[in-house]
């Protein structure tokens, strides 16, 4: 139970990563928001969260409207009076070739998954300096390390979290707030359900571990960040990919 008495906050909450990372801080005593572009797939997320004998509270927000962030941010806090955890998880993908990427995939891509994460920085930071304590995860990805061919976009923005995770965790670190980020490598949710199967074998021979990853595996290395045993760690990007991607 190393989340008793938290209150965490996951964006994209309803499903796939985000999901399985809400239902993991909720078997460890948490209480839990969830917001989401997506109310559906975040209530039943919440009424699961609260069959375990936890709060929940189910938002319909979008990360991309800083207004819609912060009334999603003065509910959390009108019903549980403080947020303990900021996880970072709603994000898209618009693939496509460089050359022939339009400006509205690129825009749609940073928009959601940069601009989505600074907006909700922005407003979990304000309580967390008065509380003098917090955890902000940020989940980016290993191709924001290592690129990939049809997703400048998506690369792009993955590299901005890991740099904006470091910039925020200089920001915030005096008022005891730890800020990390979460590279995922190919994890089975329907964001890679729908890549064909010949790119996924050849994914499958570049994994040392010989398997994808679970949403499972996201979600024990974001509840490790958030607990104490990661007190001394702020700024840094633990990768978790079956050794896809070795420094
Ligand atoms: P997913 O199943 O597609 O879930 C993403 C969630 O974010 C969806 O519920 C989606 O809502 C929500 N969302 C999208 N736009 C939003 C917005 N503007 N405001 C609020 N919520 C919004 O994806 P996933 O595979 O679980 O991925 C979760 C995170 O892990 C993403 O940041 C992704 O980039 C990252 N990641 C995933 C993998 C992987 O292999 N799966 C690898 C590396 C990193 P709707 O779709 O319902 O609209």
């Amino acid at each position: 139970m190393r989340f008793k008495d938290k209150v965490a906050f996951i964006t994209g909450g309803g499903r796939g990563i985000g999901r399985a990372i809400a239902l993991g801080f909720a078997r460890e005593g948490a209480d839990i928001a969830l917001g989401d572009i997506n109310k559906t797939d975040t209530d039943k997320t919440c009424a699961d969260i609260e069959a375990m004998g936890r709060r929940g509270l189910s938002i319909e927000m979008d990360v991309t409207n800083p207004g819609s962030v912060g009334e999603a941010i003065n509910k959390i806090l009108d019903k549980f009076s403080k947020v303990d955890i900021l996880i970072n998880n709603a994000g898209i993908t618009k693939d496509n070739f460089l050359l022939r990427m339009s400006d509205e995939q690129w825009d749609a891509v940073l928009k959601v998954n940069l601009s989505g994460s600074f907006n909700c920085i922005k407003a979990v930071a304000k309580p967390m300096i008065k509380q003098r304590s917090g955890k902000i995860i940020n989940i980016a990805s290993i191709i924001g390390i290592i690129g990939n061919a049809g997703q400048a976009n998506y690369s792009a923005s993955k590299a901005g979290i890991i740099a904006l995770t470091k910039t925020a965790a200089k920001e915030l670190s005096g008022r005891n707030v730890n800020v990390n980020a979460v590279a995922p490598g190919f994890i089975e949710t329907e964001m890679t359900a729908r890549l064909p199967e010949e790119l996924k074998k050849k994914m499958m021979q570049a994994i040392p571990l010989g398997r994808f990853g679970s949403p499972d595996d996201v979600a024990a290395v974001c509840m490790f960040l958030a607990s104490e045993d990661a007190a001394y760690i702020t700024g840094q990007t633990i990768v978790v990919d079956g050794g896809m991607v070795m420094a």
